[in-house]
């Protein structure tokens, strides 16, 4: 990775500020944690940490505050939860800086979970001055925080100038690791699967990977917009048509790679369980909602004789049954597959989820924005601020 990762740091009676991922989705006005996934993934870095004997100040963002304190915001729900899952006390500060924060700071094997850092107008706006008071909470530097790490803001970025040395966490390194593994020197045949509703959201992760990969198979409405500018119908599809050139000079380039649907379920309407058939051409009264059962088996076919995979979008509108067979057969071929895996994007992990086979996937990305941002070959702004090795 070529950065500090926490292994390399002296921890022994310092206070390590972690920059952890807290932004946990929230019910009853902010009360109740419906999944604490985020939290979990931090706990081997907290771990470490304490058994190297740092005492820990943790922060993170939750939602989007901009810029004010509201407590439908707050943190302190999760520091109850990180409590319970460590067994150990978790102090709650009342804010991120000042000196209600200061006259907390923990000693060694103490934690300190700092308030909401976006409450603050001045983490989003990368503030030198508030950049400064975080660092001189701390002796240390730990960001574990992957999906915030395409934000260039105080607590990941601003921050780190201000103290000797910043490094990765665990999860960080994991989610590095696993993402360098597919997109430098992979193992071949390597092969990416894109879906999704749009196009324009993955321009730059298709003009990255198509350089990358043997093989890109697009599903999704994404698909439509490749289908179209074939001059093929797509009926009343989900399609960009400022995004046709665009999609007709990538066949052109790269036509021998890219693989689309050569089948389609359509559906007059988008509803969960309307009526539908499978066609190989789009009627014009009709719109593609999954891709079919010969594309499913053309898919897998590639996908079965891969060695490396990367996987971010749905191949349909998963969440509405029937349309989530495609996605969900995918996710099947990607499993029992043995390829190195990597998965990004919450739709792609909840069709992992419902076909039983997370066990199997080698790597599922925290971040889905980062990932995507890693996938177009982006620096990360909170990874390049980092210690050099
Ligand atoms: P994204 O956030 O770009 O990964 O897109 C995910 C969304 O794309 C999901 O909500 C899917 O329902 C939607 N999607 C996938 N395929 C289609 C399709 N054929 N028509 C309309 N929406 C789709």
């Amino acid at each position: 990775m070529g950065k500090l990762s926490i292994q390399d740091l002296d921890l022994q009676g310092k206070r390590l500020f972690i920059r952890v991922d807290f932004n946990v989705p929230l019910a009853n006005g902010g009360q109740e944690i419906t999944s604490d996934k985020r939290i979990k993934a931090s706990v081997p870095t907290i771990e470490y940490a304490l058994e190297h004997g740092a005492g820990l100040v943790l922060a993170s963002h939750l939602g989007r505050p901009k810029g004010k304190v509201n407590p439908e915001m707050s943190l302190k729900p999760c520091a109850a939860r990180l409590s319970e899952i460590l067994k150990r006390p978790v102090a709650m500060a009342p804010d991120c800086v000042g000196p209600s924060v200061t006259a907390m700071l923990p000693k060694p094997g103490e934690i300190l979970l700092l308030e909401n850092l976006r409450f603050h107008p001045e983490e989003e706006a990368n503030d030198p001055g508030f950049s400064k008071e975080l660092a001189s909470l701390c002796d240390l530097y730990v960001n574990d925080a992957f999906g915030t790490a395409h934000r260039a803001h105080a607590s990941t970025v601003g921050m780190i100038a201000f103290v000797p040395q910043a490094a990765a966490g665990l999860l960080m390194e994991k989610e590095l690791k696993y993402l360098s593994m597919v997109t430098q020197n992979p193992q071949r045949p390597a092969v990416a699967i894109l879906g999704g509703a749009k196009v324009s959201d993955k321009m730059d992760v298709i003009e990255n990977l198509i350089r990358i990969v043997d093989r890109l198979m697009i599903g999704g409405a994404m698909a439509y917009t490749f289908i179209k500018s074939k001059g093929e119908p797509i009926g009343k599809s989900l399609v960009e048509d400022d995004k046709l050139d665009l999609a007709r000079q990538l066949m052109k380039d790269h036509g021998d790679k890219i693989l689309l649907p050569v089948d389609h379920v359509v559906a007059a309407e988008l509803k969960e369980g309307a009526a539908n058939e499978v066609v190989e051409t789009i009627p014009a009264d009709q719109m593609g909602l999954d891709i079919g059962p010969a594309t499913i088996d053309l898919y897998s076919h590639e996908i079965a004789k891969a060695k490396t995979i990367i996987w971010n979008g749905p191949m349909g509108v998963f969440e509405k049954p029937p349309f989530d067979k495609g996605t969900v057969a995918l996710a099947k071929a990607v499993a029992a597959s043995g390829a190195i895996s990597v998965v990004g994007g919450g739709d792609s992990e909840k069709a992992i989820k419902s076909a039983g086979v997370s066990d199997k996937i080698s790597h599922v990305s925290t971040g889905g924005g980062a990932s995507l941002e890693f996938l177009a070959g982006i620096e990360l702004p909170g990874v390049a601020a980092l210690t050099d090795k």
